[in-house]
């Protein structure tokens, strides 16, 4: 049996190494290594695929929701509401602009940002929510768009692990994660559904002047060269990446069905079993699976994750430390909020491996140990 990966990122490449060798030596003989040819296809293959109007790409992940905060003009001070259950990258950068983060609920069954927890966190101060996909799956944007229409918000969605996600509105309307809100942001991370080989990000936005201020953010402030007219930083999503990524994107949906499989296949294993919950799938919203992640119930997760790991079977905990309890925030003295939901998901979520190059064997190889374990 083939080892068994978290991500298999190499197998995923020998399957189009080809076509990848070919369009990275194409931009070697190009010498366009910046902003070149490549860059300029997949920003607009992306925004088609997405069906955004603007498509911003940025050097990584954390930068474009950075980028996406800058452009919305928040004050020192101003409040954002984010989940508190998500990676850390989401509040770092809210933190890093001197904006205050906060920490609000999830629901305990998509595990995205809790509609009821943000209403009841608005003050006068607060300026943003932030909605996270997490592992795939859609936040409930309907109820996340009307309340930030009713106190006046700017959304910025964190779509890092959703690209290729439908989202589906009460009237039967259809949208791609991450171009429903004011802003999204996105990231082309080696093992996130939609991957480059090394790193990557992207901004989106139907807003023409929010486009174009975050334009001149990622590149320096500048419009016209060495003309700067705010504070930016420098943000570029390198050709090398970007012709990858041409390709892959091609693929991406046929890569989210294959993580789909996966999950089905885990599914089926574990349906109705006692000591877990399999993943739960809103009647609004696809489900792209970066991660397939259980909820156990009664269960000694360390015990659990030690077992699989002597059977060669690698797990993850995302995440381990919600965000009100990260060091990090500690000006903010939070560490004692209690956020239940938040909690007891952080003790008792395991996620195992899955991405698009998966057979049956190690399918079946890991659910049977999962089993072993838990019947014991
Ligand atoms: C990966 C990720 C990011 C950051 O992306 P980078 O490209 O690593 O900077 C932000 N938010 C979430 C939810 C992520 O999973």
């Amino acid at each position: 049996m083939r080892p068994i990966q978290m991500v298999d990122t190499h197998s995923q490449y020998l399957a189009i190494k080809s076509e990848v060798d070919t369009a990275i030596h194409d931009v070697l003989d190009s010498a366009a290594y910046i902003n070149g040819k490549a860059v300029q296809q997949f920003t607009q293959s992306l925004g088609q695929y997405l069906n955004v109007k603007h498509t911003i790409p940025c050097a990584n992940g954390t930068d474009a929701l950075q980028i996406a905060m800058m452009a919305l003009g928040l004050e020192p001070g101003d409040e954002v509401i984010t989940p508190s259950f998500t990676y850390i990258a989401t509040t770092e950068v809210v933190a890093l602009l001197k904006l205050t983060p906060v920490f609000v609920e999830v629901d305990p069954h998509t595990f995205c940002i809790d509609p009821a927890s943000v209403r009841k966190a608005i003050t006068p101060k607060t300026k943003a929510i932030v909605p996270v996909h997490l592992y795939g799956h859609a936040a409930p944007m309907e109820a996340i768009m009307a309340i930030a229409k009713e106190f006046n918000l700017y959304v910025i969605e964190d779509n890092a692990q959703a690209i290729g996600c439908d989202y589906t509105f009460s009237d039967g309307t259809t949208k791609k994660t991450g171009t429903i809100g004011t802003i999204g942001a996105t990231s082309f991370y080696p093992s996130k559904n939609l991957g480059a080989y090394g790193d990557g990000g992207a901004i989106f936005t139907n807003d023409d002047q929010l486009a174009h201020q975050m334009k001149m953010i990622a590149n320096h402030g500048q419009q016209k060269r060495y003309y700067h007219e705010v504070v930016g930083c420098n943000s570029r999503l390198d050709s090398i990446q970007a012709a990858v990524l041409n390709i892959k994107l091609k693929k991406l949906d046929e890569y989210n069905a294959a993580r789909q499989k996966v999950a089905a296949f885990y599914n089926h294993a574990f349906a109705n079993h006692p000591a877990v919950i399999t993943p739960f799938v809103a009647s609004y919203s696809t489900h792209v699976y970066h991660q397939y992640t259980l909820q156990l119930k009664g269960v000694n997760r360390d015990e659990l994750v030690a077992y699989l790991a002597a059977h060669q079977i690698p797990s993850m905990i995302y995440y381990p430390v919600p965000g009100h309890r990260q060091d990090m925030f500690a000006a903010f003295g939070l560490k004692e909020m209690v956020l239940p939901i938040t909690d007891e998901l952080t003790n008792s979520v395991i996620s195992l491996p899955i991405h698009t190059e998966m057979n049956k064997e190690q399918l079946n190889y890991i659910c049977l140990n999962v089993l072993n374990f838990l019947n014991k």
